[in-house]
């Protein structure tokens, strides 16, 4: 898929409400597929959504691998480390929502103390929804050895509070461990344009898989609102950001009998 079609419907996602219920874009875009103005050839449209059930599966699954695939890679990603917020901190949020853009905050705070401290860190992070007692979490897995000490001292300079955890594994425990947390369904309702992982420069989690690439293909929809008058078959044309709208609204292809099965 070309840059342009994956980015214009990663607005369109995030034109979507917190409340917004799950979806399958495979049933809501089902007359849309990519075409290569070139050879003709089609391929499956994804629309890259974490809210999407087919789209949030497929990416867990690749960020799984190119998690599993970094740790061997990098046998120092080893370490990790879990922040969470301490409620007892003055000016902490309770509220869910608001408890995870404050852990965002604070860790990007963290983040640039720790880059002062020990220079360029390599580290990948993902976001848990909550333990048991509902806080949520940022995982980590860093390259090198952080004293507990000066963690601890770091993470409360900057409001994160005491409650820091790093233990050693082996790598091949590591990636599970990380994943462990990427249960079904998990990341798919967290509250919308927030980041569900991060990764240092260095490196590329890449979680929406590689799809067609050039800028020929194009997203092609079948419009059943306007149809050819001899044969009553829908207009087949290039999809705009308001098709992508109006049929997620509608709960599929706008003009169109819903499939069996479906209310
Ligand atoms: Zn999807």
């Amino acid at each position: 898929m070309s840059q342009s079609v994956q980015s214009e419907l990663e607005d369109h996602v995030d034109l979507t409400e917190d409340d917004d219920p799950r979806f399958d874009c495979r049933t809501i875009y089902r007359n849309m597929e990519l075409e290569n103005s070139e050879s003709g050839e089609t391929s499956e449209f994804r629309c890259g959504s974490w809210r999407c059930y087919c789209c949030a599966h497929r990416m867990r699954m690749n960020l799984i691998e190119d998690l599993e695939r970094l740790v061997e890679e990098r046998p120092e990603m080893r370490r990790l480390l879990s922040l969470t917020i301490d409620e007892e901190v003055p000016g902490a949020p309770t509220d869910p929502d608001e408890q995870h853009e404050y852990l965002t905050d604070r860790w990007n705070a963290l983040r640039t103390e720790l880059t002062d401290h020990y220079g360029d860190l390599s580290y990948v992070w993902i976001r848990h929804e909550g333990d048991e007692n509902g806080r949520p979490h940022i995982h980590l897995l860093v390259d090198r050895y952080l004293p507990q000490a000066q963690i601890s001292m770091l993470a409360q300079r900057v409001g994160l509070g005491e409650v820091v955890d790093i233990r050693r594994v082996n790598a091949r425990n590591a990636a599970h461990y990380l994943t462990s947390y990427l249960g079904k369904g998990a990341l798919a309702s967290l509250p919308k344009g927030l980041r569900r992982y991060g990764s240092s420069e260095d490196i590329d989690l890449d979680v929406r898989g590689s799809s067609p690439s050039h800028d020929d293909w194009r997203l092609m929809m079948d419009d059943y609102e306007i149809r050819r008058r001899e044969s009553n078959d829908p207009l087949r044309r290039e999809v705009t950001r308001s098709d992508l709208f109006a049929q997620k609204l509608n709960g599929g292809p706008v003009g169109l009998d819903p499939p069996p099965g479906e209310q």
